[in-house]
């Protein structure tokens, strides 16, 4: 182990897994935990004093919302314990979705920053180390202080509203397509280039659950027969719908649109596009904006579509319905 500085700051490390984690011969599978990964890392004790907490050890296809709220929980007692800043280290494959749950629930000032690797610790090249340590930068940076969850990837930090994985190998995986990157991590300190218009949106209060909602994603020729499938299941908590375009269906999806918001059951419209926000007001053709919009269905703005299901679960835990979910989609889905 590194020693580490028993005075200066402290700093919560909060491991969940992934690959920067993992070790193996035939194929890697999650095998170190915080403590690991700090002491590999000694410029970290230039920074301050690493506590770290392993909540789960796994790839994070299998991180689950109740594993995130534990880690949630823990990482608001060492902040109230005088933490001056939290670190999470995750696999990528789901990173974007925990960091903008935590970023949906963290009320408080100090930066709580999502970092991870794209290759595993013996891999020549290997970017976990790097990433941690410009993690720990930015956790200890005062422009980092209030500016929500933020994710370091790769010498870059992004917002958790606006980050995604557009790659699945390569290095600089992670980006913010559209808005771009808030800041580099540069010469040992983190450096915005942008910053959000107005404040971040307040914390929603935390959910003993988040709910677990469905995305459908129709492509050419689909007719609405997963949609239907879902609305039959005996409890379905309301749907997130990776719409064509600005936020559109075929024709052949609207029975069970109307079914769905006739039974009260959230319909949240996303754009797969990757980029841009849903329409408002420019088509008005059956199962576009226009016409969805005075069906019932809400829209989620520049809300990807993983990260409206992250929202929508968020709200339907707390046991929010109708107009609140679609107040909340409309304050945090149009002004990133
Ligand atoms: N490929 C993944 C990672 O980069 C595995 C995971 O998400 O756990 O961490």
């Amino acid at each position: 182990m590194v020693p580490q500085t028993t005075d200066g700051p402290r700093y919560a490390v909060c491991s969940f897994g992934g690959t920067i984690a993992m070790t193996g011969d035939d194929g890697v599978a999650p095998a170190l935990d915080g403590d690991d990964l700090v002491a590999a890392v000694p410029a970290l004790a230039d920074i301050g004093r690493m506590e770290c907490r392993a909540v789960a050890n796994v790839g994070s296809p299998s991180v689950s919302f109740d594993m995130l709220l534990e880690g949630l929980a823990w990482a608001h007692r060492m902040v109230d314990d005088g933490a001056a800043g939290v670190i999470v280290t995750h696999g990528t494959d789901t990173m974007e979705e925990s960091a903008y749950l935590l970023d949906l629930l963290w009320d408080r000032p100090e930066p709580l920053v999502v970092t991870g690797a794209m290759r595993s610790p013996e891999e020549p090249g290997a970017d976990g180390p790097a990433n941690l340590l410009d993690a720990a930068i930015v956790a200890a940076s005062w422009q980092a202080c209030g500016a929500g969850v933020l994710v370091v990837m790769n010498g870059e930090v992004h917002r958790a509203v606006t980050v995604t994985k557009t790659h699945s190998f390569a290095m600089d995986a992670f980006a913010s397509p559209w808005m771009g990157a808030l800041g580099r991590v540069v010469e040992g300190a983190f450096e915005p280039v942008t910053r959000p218009d107005g404040p971040c949106p307040a914390a929603l209060p935390i959910p003993e659950r988040v709910v677990n909602v469905p995305i459908v994603y129709p492509g050419m020729g689909c007719d609405g027969t997963v949609l239907r499938a879902l609305l039959a299941t005996e409890d379905c908590p309301g749907i997130v719908i990776a719409g064509m375009g600005a936020g559109h269906v075929p024709e052949s999806y609207l029975d069970a649109v109307d079914e769905a918001v006739s039974r009260g059951i959230p319909l949240v419209m996303t754009t797969r596009t990757c980029g841009g926000r849903t329409g408002r007001t420019t088509y008005a053709y059956p199962g576009a904006e226009i016409d969805l919009e005075r069906r019932g269905v809400i829209f989620a703005g520049m809300l990807q579509p993983l990260k409206a299901r992250i929202l929508l679960g968020v709200l339907l835990g707390l046991g929010e319905s109708g107009q609140t979910i679609a107040e909340q989609f409309e304050r945090r889905g149009y002004l990133l």
